[in-house]
């Protein structure tokens, strides 16, 4: 029987970490295929678009755009323009309607004292300490009045970083305000501030790439697209087992093709390795890999777009987004839906604003880990107009708005090549601690070093965020090259 073509590397996904780790190898000779599971490059970058209206529903921001993240470097090879968002004006609604500027100054000025008393703290919180148990506790500054900080160049209010907190100085806010405010930090985090660890907050502050965020222009999915360059990719390819034997690596898809590698990246997203079966890998993973993938969290994260004929809401040409906090309790599974939209703290990022280029009317709102799973057991074109009707209960148009001619509603959550948005920061568990250190070991290559990792999952400094694929794909594209140029000496 004639063998499959023997490649010099395999990578299993054609996300960003997929397409540096592949367009890296090629570039220096390597012969590279690229397996994916869906009938499309990009992964978590996916774009929105109708016409010339492009939006982003997964990653859509070059976060630490001028702090060096290494995104910019390929935006700009491949000819691609990112633009950094002019401020805008930020709305917070409270429960009797609009905040003054003086009471909004107040909490954000109030979160943002509480965000940086809590990062790193020393001594170190029992692992059992959450985020919550500080940021609620009777002494946290979220509750008093707070000192001026220099304020960043983006400001919470455009759509770049709707969930970032600029700083100034105000009185302390009405504690019941303060704590549906600070939970819009759960949109960024992909869960509840209940389980995040107090232990590690804001450690990846140091050394992730922040400050100033950019969009690229046409979107992040055309933008990966691009990256990829001339490399051979086979889509609609779902791996559905890796084998190490006689010194090649044996990948074969859910059609029942198999294809040969001397190595193999994978960057099959953690939500998905989570589920993978026992014999996916063979031989099968070390037991402490198996533990630290079902041990690391992968969060929540979700979407909800509504393109209109006219922007229709207050101020749409000045405001970057609009915060609103819940007018009721906290909603659960027998909600409505009008009640898991008015029991939640949300951020709605207005594209008909200044901020960005190519103004559109369309609003597009993130969902934090509670209103996601509730709403995504509801068919997405009910959730969309219980949206619709929620906006014009708390906007209060003067005259009848025009009804959304398109909407979309994320569910990277229920998608079964992510079951999720990102990794989280290391959370509170019951079965033993976990830590940043849970990245480093979900790198680690296995089989002599012919079986690699990427993804952002695998990037202990940069998780979450497409800097983190970048930087596991430029990781891995290097070592498995010396791996290659070794294998080829002996
Ligand atoms: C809503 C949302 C907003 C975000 N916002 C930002 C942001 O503004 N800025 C930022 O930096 N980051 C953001 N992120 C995070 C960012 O999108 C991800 O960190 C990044 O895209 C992950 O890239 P990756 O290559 O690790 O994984 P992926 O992009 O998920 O790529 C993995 C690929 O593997 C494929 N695959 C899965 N299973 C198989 C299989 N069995 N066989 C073959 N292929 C398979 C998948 O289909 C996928 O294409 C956001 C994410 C979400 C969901």
């Amino acid at each position: 029987m004639v063998q499959p073509k023997l490649f010099d590397t395999i990578v299993l996904g054609a996300g960003w970490s997929g397409a540096v780790a592949a367009r890296d190898l090629a570039a220096k000779g390597h012969s590279v295929l690229v397996l994916e599971a869906r009938d499309r490059i990009g992964g978590r970058a996916k774009t929105w678009s109708r016409g010339d209206v492009k939006i982003d529903v997964g990653c859509s921001w070059i976060h630490g755009y001028k702090e060096g993240n290494p995104t910019r470097t390929i935006a700009k090879e491949l000819g691609v323009t990112a633009h950094l968002p002019k401020p805008a004006e930020g709305v917070i609604y409270g429960p009797e309607g609009p905040l003054s500027s003086t009471a909004a100054s107040a909490l954000r000025a109030s979160l943002s004292s509480a965000q940086a008393s809590l990062k790193t703290p020393h001594p170190a919180p029992p692992p059992s300490a959450s985020l919550a148990s500080a940021l609620f506790s009777s002494t946290s500054p979220l509750f008093t009045s707070s000192t001026p900080k220099p304020s960043s160049d983006v400001q919470n209010t455009s759509p770049a970083n709707p969930d970032a907190v600029p700083t100034d100085s105000a009185p302390a806010p009405p504690k019941d305000l303060a704590e549906s405010f600070a939970r819009t930090l759960e949109i960024g985090l992909g869960l509840k501030l209940e389980q995040a660890s107090l232990k590690w907050a804001g450690w990846e502050s140091a050394t992730s790439f922040a400050g100033s965020d950019a969009a690229p222009e046409g979107g992040y999915e055309a933008l990966v697209k691009k990256a990829f360059g001339p490399v051979e990719i086979k889509l609609g390819e779902e791996v559905v087992s890796v084998k190490y034997a006689d010194g090649a690596v044996q990948v074969t898809t859910v059609s029942g093709e198999t294809y040969r590698g001397k190595t193999v990246v994978c960057t099959i997203p953690l939500g998905v390795l989570k589920q993978l079966p026992e014999e996916f890998f063979f031989p099968s993973l070390p037991p402490a890999r198996k533990e630290t993938i079902q041990g690391t969290h992968v969060g929540v994260l979700e979407k909800l777009l509504l393109h209109y004929p006219k922007a229709w809401w207050p101020n749409a040409d000045t405001v970057g987004s609009y915060t609103f906090l819940p007018t009721s309790s906290t909603p659960n599974e027998n909600s409505s839906l009008a009640e898991i939209f008015s029991g939640s703290s949300l951020v709605c990022a207005n594209f008909a604003g200044p901020s960005l280029p190519n103004s559109t009317p369309t609003l597009l709102t993130y969902l934090s880990e509670t209103p996601a799973r509730l709403l995504l057991a509801h068919p997405p074109e009910q959730v969309a107009k219980a949206y619709h009707e929620f906006l014009i209960k708390r906007f209060k148009p003067t005259s009848t708005p025009p009804e959304p001619t398109e909407y979309a509603l994320t569910d990277w959550h229920k998608d079964k090549y992510a079951y999720g948005a990102t990794t989280t920061p290391s959370i509170v568990s019951e079965d033993g601690e976990r830590s940043p250190l849970d990245f480093k070991e979900l790198s680690r290559p296995l089989w002599d070093g012919r079986l690699g990792f990427a993804g952002e999952h695998t990037e202990m400094d940069h998780r979450g965020s497409v800097a983190g694929a970048v930087v596991s794909g430029q990781r891995e594209g290097e070592r498995v090259a010396r791996l290659l140029n070794r294998l080829a000496d002996e």
